[in-house]
């Protein structure tokens, strides 16, 4: 598959979709996304659709990856320096890997962990090949966060629950943020951006969007 084009095209869509963010928009066009899929939809992997990574799990949108990478790199502990990459990063969520491995090249290390044993072996087996020294995988319970890389300078979530867990707040560096889809007031389920500031927690929700569930301890 010639995909360096179909992949140049995929950039051009995200960025009339409104995605400013040029490290972001390197980034996706940097990562071989249909490397992360089935082969039998390989030819699907740049269209922006979500896609099945088995075990009932699905690989979030294009845009919707590139919408939260762009969220997560307005933490305020970037501002000012909108060239710079972000810290260190918990990814709550591997599926195939895809997302760590689009954050690896926006950040300084990525912490990312996944429930399930053969969603987290099959992001192993995916990445192996790209050699990236920055992406650490973890098998658990995001749930909890991860407590030996904390303090992170941003955490996103690929999965969504009733709340943001409070280990995530905890973990979260001063200046840091969280993107995360939560349970809206309405039942369904909507972005949320965290901002953790040396006054205090402050919450926004954002769009709505449509996530797998987030579960407690591993399978
Ligand atoms: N970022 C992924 C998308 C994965 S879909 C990618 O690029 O492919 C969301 C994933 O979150 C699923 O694999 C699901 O098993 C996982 N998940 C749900 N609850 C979790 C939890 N508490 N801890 C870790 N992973 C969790």
């Amino acid at each position: 598959m010639a995909s360096d084009a179909v992949r140049a095209r995929m950039v051009q869509r995200l960025a009339a979709q409104g995605i400013a963010d040029a490290r972001v928009l390197r980034a996706m066009g940097t990562v071989e996304r249909h490397l992360f899929v089935d082969s039998a939809l390989v030819n699907q992997a740049y269209e922006d659709t979500s896609l099945p990574i088995g075990l009932g799990q699905t690989i979030s949108k294009p845009n919707v990856v590139s919408r939260m990478i762009e969220l997560l790199l307005g933490a305020s502990a970037l501002a000012g320096k909108p060239g710079d990459r972000l810290g260190r990063v918990l990814e709550i969520g591997t599926g195939c890997g895809y997302q760590a491995a689009v954050l690896s090249h926006v950040a300084t290390e990525v912490y990312s962990i996944e429930r399930l044993r053969g969603l987290h072996e099959r992001a192993r087996t995916n990445l192996r090949p790209f050699r990236l020294a920055t992406v650490h995988l973890l098998l658990g319970d995001g749930m909890i966060g991860y407590a030996k890389g904390a303090p992170y300078a941003g955490i996103i979530a690929a999965a969504g629950g009733e709340a943001v867990p409070e280990a995530w707040i905890t973990q979260l560096a001063v200046g840091g943020r969280i993107v995360a889809p939560t349970q809206s007031a309405t039942g369904g389920q909507a972005l949320v951006v965290i901002d953790k500031t040396a006054r205090g927690v402050e919450r926004r929700i954002l769009e709505a969007v449509h996530f797998v569930p987030l579960k407690s301890g591993i399978a």
